[in-house]
């Protein structure tokens, strides 16, 4: 199997009825960059950097963040890298941060919240970011954002970097994107007055899906009582990527839906033409992608989500067509 997938890493990501798929994966960690290369994969989708703050012991000098982005630029070469600013907080503690008691932590103080209220920690990652991305293209993804106006204002803060950053005669990114990931289902209520100020979007489908059902992704005891396959679950994702296309605006999906070789399916179904996925999953998604008949899998799902589906499961007519195809 393996040797089957190293054969495809040279070969271009397209269906078989020629449309282009672009793979990229999810990384955090130095570890993780040899596997830009080895996958054959497009880039990194979702750079985690808070991997870097929760492996130490104590928050990274920015000495050492910097080094961790150049380090990621320079593996990735001409290939992109969207770097995700912080998201701690929630299940993403900080062992040596003051740890704040939440009865709901994955709707507590987190990710975006946290950097914009202690802005300190949020600028410090910006600027090492910036710094890393000098003669460079540079994309900035912010986690968690649940209102336009918090975009604003965390895009201001990277404004605000720059402005420093020139003063100083530091080289400045060649090209920013600044985009952001739709977790929150507020956000997609208000896809239209976002699609005009971001780059670009990342759909992250685990919290997404987590609010969404209103169902814990940690717990065992509720994480599979809901179907990624379902209904609603597809319309949702299917009007954020109809949306973002209608603006021409780049989305993508970058949870664990995409690693899984019939959630890709569906993706692609919907008309998701950029994924990013765990690097293990690269080989097997890649090898169902050539094998795809865009077109039809497109037109099956149109059925599936707006005729009435009868008894069998949107879950079961997509394994059906992936093995008819
Ligand atoms: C997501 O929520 O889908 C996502 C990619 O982010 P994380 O899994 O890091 O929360
Ligand atoms: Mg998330």
């Amino acid at each position: 199997r393996q040797a089957q997938y190293s054969a495809l890493r040279d070969k271009p990501c397209v269906t078989r009825d020629g449309v282009k798929v672009d793979l990229h994966i999810n990384a955090g960690l130095i570890i993780d960059l040899p596997h830009i290369d080895d996958t054959g994969s497009a880039g990194i989708g979702l750079f985690r950097t808070e991997l870097q703050f929760m492996v130490g012991e104590s928050l990274p000098r920015s000495s050492d963040q910097l080094q961790l982005y150049r380090a990621v630029l320079d593996a990735a070469g001409p290939k992109p890298v969207t770097f995700r600013t912080l998201d701690i907080g929630g299940d993403k503690a900080l062992p040596y941060m003051e740890t704040v008691v939440e009865e709901n932590p994955a709707l507590g103080w987190r990710a975006i919240r946290l950097g914009l209220d202690r802005p300190g920690l949020l600028r410090g990652q910006i600027r090492a970011l910036l710094r890393a991305g000098g003669g460079r293209a540079l994309r900035i993804m912010f986690p968690m954002i649940s209102e336009v106006a918090e975009f604003d204002q965390a895009k201001a803060i990277i404004e605000r970097e720059l402005t420093y950053l020139r003063q100083h005669g530091h080289a400045l990114p060649e090209r920013i994107d600044v985009g952001t990931m739709i977790e929150v289902p507020a956000l997609i209520y208000q896809l239209d007055e976002l699609l005009k100020k971001v780059d670009f979007v990342s759909v992250g489908s685990n919290d997404l899906f987590q609010f969404l059902f209103a169902v814990d992704r940690g717990n065992s005891k509720v994480s599979d009582r809901f179907d990624t396959l379902s209904a609603p679950i597809l319309r949702v994702l299917r009007e954020i990527v109809q949306k973002g296309d209608a603006a021409r605006r780049h989305v993508s999906l970058c949870g664990e839906m995409a690693s899984q070789p019939i959630g890709a399916l569906a993706l692609v179904a919907l008309g998701y033409r950029t994924l990013s996925l765990s690097a293990t999953a690269h080989g097997p998604v890649k090898a169902l992608i050539l094998d795809l008949d865009a077109k039809k899998a497109e037109a099956l799902m149109s059925k599936l989500l707006d005729a009435p589906s009868g008894s069998v499961s949107i879950r079961q007519k997509l394994t059906e067509f992936a093995e008819a195809e």
